[in-house]
């Protein structure tokens, strides 16, 4: 496995790649390495000649209110995990490299930001798409791997591509859980123990929208006061949002029909919990 801190350096060596004929599959992340973060890396080996994958907590996609200093980082570790996984390639740029100046020109988002977690981190997703722009200009991957976990962030990342005309397909990939139903996330290590016992409710709660559904409960707003009702009787978490939307376009809706998306975000005494379910009102009978 190749470790690269320096852009240059990174360019250097996707250039050679690319002139070999070479498949670059890329799997962004913020480390603190996880099995969801190991399945993406495993589906992207397994689909492309080389595996690069990044390690960078990206200050512009935190608000000054945020976790950025208390995200937990273990590079020593993650590296070790890397390369036990197959990765060919890590990148972990500096924030001085990727950000040496202010930026003199940022993405904006202006779709499907008006809900979920775009509407409670005020320019989260200008950061994501910012730094994603830069990451995907300096590694060229022809396929990059993104979890459903942050369903939000996919289609973000799918608006992206398209607009901006990237040669890059986007392979979305399943949310890895716990034994518990528990989301898997970086952030976990940030629960108290009396959170983490909490913590499976959330999936729980998912789990019982999903039945009332199959039980035939078609209003959107009954399904979410469910779950805000199990969320609030269970944990000790504030409920962020609660939402359902249509899925991928994330349109409101009055009656549940169709691909649907449940989301909720949860924030515990140091760390902000996001989970959702996706599925089809049609294929329950
Ligand atoms: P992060 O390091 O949290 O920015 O995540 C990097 C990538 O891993 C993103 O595409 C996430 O959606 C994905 N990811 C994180 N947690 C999970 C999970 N539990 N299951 C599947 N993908 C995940």
């Amino acid at each position: 496995m190749k470790v690269v801190t320096s852009i240059k350096e990174m360019q250097q060596h996707i250039k050679t790649l690319k002139l070999e004929g070479k498949t670059v599959g890329f799997v962004p992340t913020m480390g603190f390495l996880h099995e969801g973060h190991l399945t993406l890396m495993n589906k992207a080996r397994s689909e492309n000649d080389v595996l690069a994958v990044s390690i960078f907590v990206n200050p512009l996609q935190f608000g000054p209110n945020e976790d950025f200093d208390s995200y937990p980082r273990d590079f020593e570790r993650d590296s070790k995990l890397a390369e036990n996984n197959g990765v060919d390639i890590l990148f972990h740029p500096s924030t001085e490299d990727m950000y040496p100046t202010k930026m003199s020109l940022t993405a904006n988002v202006h779709s499907r930001i008006d809900v979920l977690c775009g509407r409670q981190r005020n320019g989260h997703f200008d950061g994501v798409a910012t730094v994603l722009i830069k990451l995907f200009n300096i590694l060229q991957p022809d396929r990059a791997y993104f979890g459903l976990k942050d369903a939000q962030q996919v289609a973000v990342v799918d608006g992206l591509i398209s607009d901006f005309n990237f040669p890059i397909k986007l392979v979305p990939v399943e949310i890895v859980r716990e034994e518990d139903g528990l989301a898997k996330s970086s952030r976990n290590v940030n629960l108290t123990d009396k959170e983490r016992a909490e913590a499976p409710r959330l999936y729980e709660s998912l789990q019982m929208a999903k039945t009332a559904i199959e039980d035939g409960q078609r209003n959107p707003r009954v399904v979410e006061e469910l779950i805000m009702n199990h969320i609030t009787k269970h944990t000790s978490g504030a409920i962020d949002y609660v939402e359902i939307y249509s899925y991928p376009a994330l349109d409101e809706l009055s009656e549940l029909t169709g691909k649907i998306i449940i989301a909720i975000a949860v924030k515990f005494t140091k760390v902000r919990l996001i989970d959702n379910i996706t599925f089809d009102v049609k294929e329950i009978f």
